[in-house]
């Protein structure tokens, strides 16, 4: 089988698939308030067999891991559907699912069943008037009630996302540290990065990975215990915390970026390729698709996007130049 290999010797074996653009919340870092395309143009996205096809293509070509992401992909029509197509796919053995919860205390089950293995959840803090003020009109009972269903349906583990935010949610990392610590969740706090949103500055909240490290390490003391899990880990530095099940990540996207062991790339709702994150280079693969090529054509074009990976993102140093490509494309 031939493996996707860049030119930096990187295997790529993990795709990122946004599902919709659109989403419930409008988290203040990620998007601007009227949304990410108020004008909606629902026939620009792939539909599930077109998804299903590419993943298709690239688990043919060493792709064994992939992640349902947005926008909110919960609220894409019968998004157990696609998964079970997905899941029908014998080279996939991993399929996780991103999401800000609000509906997820509803779909759990399916999508367990369906075969979803894993949840990412963001939750950004545990003050239901600040939550609501963060995520523009989230309802924190019900991520929360979502959160426990996870648990309950065996979707595991379950990690959470804390994006820290200097003057919002830095104040809230021992109360998340709390929570994650009691209910056995793999909490992991990201670095804001310069992407995403329109208008604001995020940098002007921006905390970085180091003093987040600092506040856990004072609140736990020496019952931080840092492991070596890549598996577990991607791009994040985890520990463990003695006596608990759960480990805590943090992701220095920009103070210290870790493209050097990038194996994934991302595919838009409308169905580019995202060579990376921090980077322009998108390759059309709907037109090829819609055209009628073969699965050999799809996977040359694939092959071909590959080679033009480039070799890191610029984070750090552009961090006062946010890119207004748009996170729910990308799908974080
Ligand atoms: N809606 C889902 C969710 O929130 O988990 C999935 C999509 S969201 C774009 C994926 C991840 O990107 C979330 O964990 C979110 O916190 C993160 N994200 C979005 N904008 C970000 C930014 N500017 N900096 C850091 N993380 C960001
Ligand atoms: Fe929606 Fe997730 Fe972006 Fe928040 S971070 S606006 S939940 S896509």
């Amino acid at each position: 089988m031939t493996a996707l290999i860049d030119p930096f010797q990187r295997k790529i074996e993990y795709l990122r698939v946004s599902v919709t653009d659109k989403c419930n919340y409008r988290c203040s870092y990620c998007m601007p308030e009227e949304g990410a395309h108020p004008e909606g143009r629902y026939t620009e996205y792939l539909d599930y067999d077109e998804i299903t096809r590419i993943i298709k293509a690239f688990s043919e070509l060493g792709v064994w891991k992939i992640r349902l992401t947005g926008g909110e992909p919960l609220i894409r029509k019968n998004l157990p559907q696609l998964v079970q197509q997905i899941s029908a796919l014998p080279l996939v053995t991993d399929i996780a699912l991103s999401t800000n919860a609000e509906h997820l205390a509803e779909q759990a089950l399916a999508l367990k069943e369906a075969g979803v293995t894993r949840t990412n959840i963001s939750l950004d803090s545990l003050d239901p008037v600040k939550f609501e003020r963060i995520t523009r009109g989230g309802n924190l009972n019900k991520v929360l009630a979502g959160i426990d269903r996870a648990f309950a349906v065996g979707m595991t583990p379950v990690k959470v996302n804390m994006v820290v935010m200097k003057q919002t949610n830095f104040d809230e990392i021992p109360t998340m540290l709390d929570y994650a610590l009691d209910k056995g969740i793999n909490l992991r706090f990201i670095e804001t990065m310069p992407i995403g949103t329109a208008g604001i500055s995020v940098m002007d909240e921006y905390v970085s990975a180091d003093q987040i490290l600092e506040i856990i390490k004072h609140h736990v003391g020496s019952d931080l215990l840092p492991m070596l899990d890549k598996q577990e880990a991607g791009p994040a530095r985890v520990y463990r915390i003695s006596g608990s099940k759960a480990k805590i990540g943090v992701i220095s996207a920009v103070s210290q970026h870790f493209c050097e062991t990038c194996n994934r790339v991302r595919l838009t709702a409308r169905g580019e390729l995202a060579l990376c994150l921090g980077q322009e280079d998108m390759v059309d693969l709907r037109t090829p698709l819609r055209a009628g090529v073969s699965d050999d054509e799809l996977k040359n074009i694939i092959i071909a996007a590959i080679a033009r990976k480039p070799e890191r993102h610029h984070f750090n140093e552009n961090r006062h130049n946010i890119q207004f490509r748009q996170m729910v494309s990308l799908g974080g």
